[in-house]
């Protein structure tokens, strides 16, 4: 197993949509074997492929209270049922927090490693996880479900801003001043 390196954005990888997967071959099962590392390793609780560089359906999950990682292949959520307002943060997005709207409960369906049907009946923070990876898969990031716009923060507010904000053509890389308005944007322009 190998950890990867992780896409953050602006990487257009995490705006693009990702193939379904038709194939259960070796190569995908060292990917999820990679994504799991990855994902410990971040300490995060989901990864889906695009985050580490791989345009296929597939997503890795593990709560604290699971003992196993979750893999699903080619997930679908084909129920949502009901809506909160949560916190919600990114490994794509380091230092950041933001406001978004979630279901309370959701079901899925996909395809574990090995290619078994399995179905998930979700709340809480399953629920909350199985929606963001799924987003990930279609180009989707929670700054698209900011519940205004500017309900995203900076994880310290104690960080140092520095002086002066450099108007700039290209996105602005993580953590520079303009990195903020950037996700605002973001959550604007692309629904
Ligand atoms: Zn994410």
């Amino acid at each position: 197993m190998a950890r990867l390196p992780m896409r953050i954005v602006p990487d257009p990888i995490l705006r693009t949509r990702a193939k379904r997967i038709s194939n259960i071959a070796p190569s995908l099962q060292r990917l999820i074997d990679d994504m799991v590392e990855t994902m410990y390793a971040e300490d995060g609780v989901g990864i889906a492929a695009n985050q580490v560089g791989v345009l296929q359906r597939v997503f890795v999950i593990q709560l604290p209270e699971d003992e196993e990682p979750r893999v699903l292949i080619n997930p679908e959520i084909t129920r949502r049922e009901g809506t909160r307002e949560i916190s919600e943060g990114c490994l794509s997005i380091p230092g950041y927090r933001g406001m978004v709207t979630r279901s309370e409960k959701v079901r899925a369906k996909g395809l574990d490693r090995n290619g078994k049907l399995v179905r998930i009946k979700a709340e809480g923070l399953l629920a909350q996880a199985l929606e963001h990876e799924l987003d990930h898969l279609n180009g989707t990031l929670y700054v698209d479900h900011l519940i205004e716009k500017d309900q995203i923060w900076k994880l310290d507010p104690h960080e140092e801003e520095p002086d002066e904000d450099e108007p700039s053509e290209n996105p602005a890389p993580p953590h520079s001043p303009g990195y903020l308005q950037y996700l605002r944007r973001t959550a604007i322009a692309e629904p």
